[in-house]
């Protein structure tokens, strides 16, 4: 196992490159069987899932088209919590087959609330992949069609995921560790 630092807390390994790589070519193979003779729109949501998004779609043998936008959250006027806005989202989704990209679902909230605003648009279908999900800690449950791994509740940096702005750049997944 090796233990890494950033800023004040350590790391340990927890999912290798190659165990990575092995579960997106998996994961590009269903989706190259689900959508064959379709081209679908892959929506990677940034920062977090670029690394992922990046590796997944170099192993699609499908026509499909790819954009990043990044998730915005604000106070809406009305008392109903948070709206999110979708920054650069320049496309129409409109009878479009749409795959949303994500690092990670932790509780489900982030795209909960940004669903409303894909349907609105109304895409011919919809769909969600993740890479990671921590599943016990869902609090908004999502229709989650191509999950990577389900892991536990804690704290992972790497592969594109950060712990306050490092940790991005690793090939391997990290997890917190436990005396950190
Ligand atoms: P949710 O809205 O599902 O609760 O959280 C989603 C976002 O929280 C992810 O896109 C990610 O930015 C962040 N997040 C949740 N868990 C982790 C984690 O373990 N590590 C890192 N680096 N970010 C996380």
């Amino acid at each position: 196992m090796t233990t890494i630092k950033l800023h004040d807390k350590t790391f340990d390994t927890y999912l290798s490159a190659e165990i990575i790589q092995e579960k997106v070519i998996e994961m590009a193979a269903s989706l190259n069987n689900d959508y064959k003779g379709k081209r679908p729109l892959f929506i990677a949501i940034l920062n977090g899932s670029f690394m992922f998004a990046a590796d997944l779609f170099k192993h699609l043998t499908i026509d499909a088209e790819i954009c990043f936008i990044k998730l915005a959250s604000y106070r809406g006027m009305k008392s109903t919590g948070h709206v999110i806005t979708a920054i650069g989202l320049d496309h129409d989704l409109f009878g479009r087959d749409v795959v949303i990209v994500e690092d990670i679902v932790d509780t489900g909230k982030t795209l909960h609330n940004f669903l409303p605003q894909l349907h609105h648009q109304q895409p011919a279908s919809f769909k969600i992949v993740t890479l990671l999900h921590k599943a016990e800690a869902t609090v908004f449950p999502l229709p989650i069609d191509y999950v990577g791994f389900i892991i536990p509740d804690k704290f992972v940096v790497g592969y594109g995921l950060d712990y306050d702005g490092l940790g991005r750049n690793l090939k391997e997944i990290y997890q917190l560790s436990a005396n950190a």
